[in-house]
């Protein structure tokens, strides 16, 4: 990139995407665009705006190595230190995974098990309401503002190996009775969750544990618990893009087995961590994955979700009851 050159937004972001498409970076222009907002500390609609705007050597200069970090295949997110997760923004580095929109099908899945664990728990204690109740199928608006008084009841999830935190801050912002334990191994990955956690203002509802799931003994049970764990096997990880291989995390993408040593370690634990009527969501790596899990699962009840490419990518767990009500 010359300096005399005189760089508008636009003509920078036309040299640059032109520039990251040799380097075979993927969506170049969506990587320069986020760099340029980055730069300019505006909004992608801003960006638009303001095409025709010089670009000063101040901002050129916080520009340029970016966009080199970008040439060398480091993730945009761990550039410029942030994304968006489930339309919440989260801070990120090379010490956590940064969230796949694969993990947002998760967390849709588990907003809408939480609106019907809340439900069934839900006392039904105003008589009066329960006698209208019988005579209308559908629930009348009177009888939605009473239950708008009722406190609802709380739900506890446990998020394992919580990363970043998308999953639980996520869960956390959408359902205002959870009470999340977040649990993380690493110290480094914990300083990026807790600053997260503070961001949003959720210190009082993440708990977050500082351990490894091996060690992990909880003190109660649980409605929910959700993991992506790291499922990829140890020999895969060589044939990866470098973005992933090189930048995230090992620890978070393989588990230096076959991609499937948690499972086998949740299946163990599951039966006492979670309550009777509790649900798991985890996500896995795929349709490759899917005949493995379900035989490792087999002894809960199970549903696969597919993600929004239409690959299985999360498995729904409950623990298999006895009509008579025991294990
Ligand atoms: N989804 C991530 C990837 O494809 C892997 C995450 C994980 O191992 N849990 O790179």
């Amino acid at each position: 990139m010359a300096t005399a050159t005189t760089w508008t937004v636009l003509s920078i972001l036309n040299w640059s995407t032109n520039y990251l498409t040799q380097k075979d970076i993927e969506d170049p222009k969506t990587v320069v665009e986020w760099l340029l907002c980055e730069t300019l500390s505006c909004s992608r609609i801003d960006l638009y705006l303001q095409f025709d705007h010089v670009m000063s050597e101040k901002e050129l200069g916080k520009f340029k190595p970016m966009l080199q970090q970008c040439a060398a295949k480091q993730p945009v997110q761990q550039v410029v230190g942030s994304c968006e997760f489930y339309g919440i923004k989260l801070a990120v580095n090379d010490k956590v995974l940064i969230p796949r929109p694969e993990t947002e099908r998760l967390v849709e899945e588990g907003i809408r098990l939480a609106k019907i664990i809340t439900e069934s728990k839900r006392p039904r204690n105003a008589s009066a309401t329960d006698s209208r109740e019988e005579k209308h199928t559908e629930e009348t608006q009177e009888n939605l503002e009473i239950s708008e008084f009722v406190p609802a009841p709380q739900i506890r999830i446990l998020d394992i190996g919580s990363g970043s935190g998308c999953i639980a801050i996520a869960l956390a912002l959408h359902i205002p009775q959870a009470h999340i334990t977040a649990l993380e191994k690493s110290a480094d990955a914990i300083e990026v969750l807790k600053r997260n956690i503070n961001f949003h203002n959720l210190d009082k509802r993440i708990q977050v544990v500082h351990q490894d799931i091996k060690d992990y003994q909880p003190k109660f049970e649980f409605d929910m618990i959700v993991s992506n764990p790291p499922y990829i096997a140890d020999d895969e990880i060589a044939s990866l893009d470098k973005t992933v291989s090189y930048y995230e995390p090992r620890m978070a993408l393989s588990d230096k087995q076959d991609g499937l040593a948690f499972y086998r370690f949740f299946r163990k634990q599951f039966p006492v961590w979670l309550k009777d009527e509790g649900v798991a969501l985890l996500e896995y790596g795929g349709n490759d994955q899917t005949a493995e899990l379900k035989s490792i699962f087999s002894d809960f009840s199970q549903t696969i979700i597919k993600d929004y490419q239409q690959d299985d990518r999360v498995i729904l767990l409950r623990k298999k009851l006895s009509a008579d009500g025991g294990k």
